[in-house]
């Protein structure tokens, strides 16, 4: 029932955010890898870092709900790499530490990078429904 639950909102989280990355602003994988990797000339394995989840902003170990209001989509290596950073940010450190990374370069982390001919650009290539 919560886990239920739990994808309804992050349905309602991705078609807000028009399937990106609450974070990185990446198109995010709602569907299969296989027909994500396809569609962007990315390996399974890359393609999978895209995957939706649902993110609490603030943590469930905090105290955060699963409610409308806590819940937004992100790609998977986002929710990941939040929670592995030495130093826990908040939502909003977060993003703005993903943006600075991207803007030289270094989003997503160099031991993940897209293939060359994977574009990040803001296009209307999501098309995920
Ligand atoms: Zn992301």
């Amino acid at each position: 029932m919560l886990e239920h639950h739990l994808l309804h909102l992050r349905r309602i989280a991705a078609r807000k955010q028009a399937y990106r990355c609450w974070y990185c602003e990446r198109p995010m994988c709602l569907g299969t890898p296989t027909s994500f990797a396809r569609r962007h000339g990315l390996t399974e394995a890359l393609a999978r870092m895209h995957l939706c989840t649902a993110e609490h902003l603030v943590p469930r170990s905090k105290g955060g709900k699963t409610c409308r209001r806590n819940i937004a989509a992100a790609c998977l290596l986002c929710n990941a790499m939040r929670h592995r950073l030495p130093h826990e940010l908040d939502p909003a450190a977060f993003a703005a530490y993903v943006r600075r990374q991207q803007a030289i370069g270094l989003w997503p982390p160099p031991n993940c990078q897209p293939l060359p001919n994977y574009s990040f650009k803001r296009t209307a290539d999501v098309g995920l429904r």
